[in-house]
């Protein structure tokens, strides 16, 4: 209609973060012959950092000029992208830093995101190469949802941001033992559970939670609101349209962009004692600095659990594994209906008591995320919203995304929708 008008455009810029020591040591060798040539073909232009030490990634993203990324990729196994995550949430500006879309490619020997962010998108399963080629095409893709953090503190006061799981027990000491396995791959969790199983030991402590509260029975007849499944809202990397779709927005206004997502209120907390609503929103200051994210569900660890939580009375345990995704490694479908940013702690827990084959039963049925049918007794289960865990035993390992913290007691609270990824 003879206006003529021009488009300011810019390519996305992706970085991308490859620990070259993390699985069988080719995470670099992996990228530059499955994943690079996709990218040049989906016209995805990208910077390669390799991670030279730990925390390096830490460091960097702490104080990276994030106005120049469109997003950030971890190529490496899980550690890496908790360094991530924690590197974001240390920055000053964390409100709108853990805002920048986050994406994995699976270079490492733990890949329990890049498995579970290919599960997300329906596919049949996939290992190994496969698996890659699956995460670098959602990369191309560059749908991004919400994804949930779980906030975790410790007993030096010392904070920690997960996106994956808190294991104490088998589950810790498997993932930690395993780490000289790592050359073969993947399959040392398998090699690390068998040989655990060998010498399996009881861990003492007490545990305890803040269940989810089921939704109200609807009476027959009325119409189920359904909750779509999450999908991605966002085009980030297409090449034809522009690429901060999301302008940095808090995390108040991103809401609107959640509207179709499962948590659109996912700044609400329950207050499960007497039902009421509050929501609590992080807060910004008048001189426009944002305030620390407070875990509105957790009192000091020195403090009782409040009433409404639950006790479980079992103090032996054989593990506790509180997972956030649906897959705890590439071959372990820990929890079937999780989502990413579903707003739930999946908590689960085996007493003491089990035997060996009844507790290799579990993990072999978990390839196939048919442990829950196997009519275990000493299986427990439960959807949190919190969890505290105070072992009693003088020593073991405790495990946040598959790395070691600090051994002692440990508490949680999830935050639904906090930071955002690249999936589907
Ligand atoms: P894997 O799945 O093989 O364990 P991870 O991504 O979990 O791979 O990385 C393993 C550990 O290596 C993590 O603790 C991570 O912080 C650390 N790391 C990252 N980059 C480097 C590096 N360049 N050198 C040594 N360690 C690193
Ligand atoms: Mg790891």
């Amino acid at each position: 209609d003879g206006v003529a008008y021009t488009e300011v455009r810019r390519p996305c810029r992706v970085m991308i973060l490859v620990n070259p020591h993390s699985g069988r040591g080719q995470a670099l060798q992996l990228f530059t012959g499955h994943v690079q040539g996709m990218l040049t073909e989906a016209s995805v232009p990208y910077t390669l950092v390799i991670t030279e030490h730990q925390n390096h990634a830490r460091e960097l993203v702490r104080k990276a000029d994030l106005s120049q990324w469109d997003a950030l990729v971890i190529m490496s196994g899980d550690g890496l992208l908790f360094e991530v995550i924690n590197g974001l949430m240390d920055r000053e500006d964390w409100q709108e830093a853990i805002q920048t879309p986050l994406g994995i490619l699976p270079g490492g020997s733990g890949n329990a995101l890049a498995a579970s962010v290919h599960h997300y998108s329906q596919s049949p399963p996939a290992w190994n190469e496969e698996l890659l080629l699956s995460c670098g095409f959602i990369l191309c893709k560059g749908l991004v949802g919400s994804l949930d953090l779980v906030s975790i503190h410790l007993a030096s006061q010392q904070r920690l941001f997960s996106f994956l799981s808190l294991a104490w027990g088998f589950v810790a000491d498997v993932d930690i033992e395993s780490e000289k396995y790592r050359h073969v791959g993947a399959i040392r969790f398998l090699m690390g559970t068998l040989v655990r199983l060998a010498s399996l030991r009881v861990y003492q402590g007490r545990l305890a939670y803040l269940p989810v509260m089921e939704a109200p029975k609807l009476p027959k007849g009325s119409i189920k609101a359904t909750h779509p499944p999450s999908t991605p809202q966002h085009p980030l990397l297409c090449s034809s349209l522009p690429c901060r779709l999301i302008p940095n927005s808090s995390p108040n206004q991103n809401s609107r962009h959640n509207h179709n997502s499962t948590n659109s209120n996912h700044n609400t907390i329950t207050n499960s004692s007497n039902n009421a609503i509050t929501t609590k929103r992080p807060e910004t200051q008048s001189d426009g600095k944002t305030i620390a994210l407070v875990d509105s569900l957790l009192p000091g660890l020195d403090q009782p659990v409040p009433e409404s939580w639950t006790v479980v009375k079992e103090e032996d345990f054989v593990l506790v594994l509180a997972i956030y995704q649906s897959h705890l490694a590439e071959d372990l479908w820990t929890v079937p209906g999780a989502m990413a940013d579903d707003g739930l702690i999946h908590l689960f827990y085996v007493t003491a008591g089990i035997s060996r084959p009844a507790l290799l039963r579990l993990f072999l049925a978990m390839e196939k995320g048919a442990h829950l049918a196997c009519g275990c007794p000493h299986l427990v289960y439960e959807k949190v919203k919190a969890l505290r865990l105070e072992p009693t035993s003088p020593q073991g390992v405790i495990t946040v995304d598959g790395e070691m913290v600090e051994y002692g007691p440990v508490q949680a609270q999830i935050h639904p929708g906090l930071a955002r990824l690249i999936c589907g």
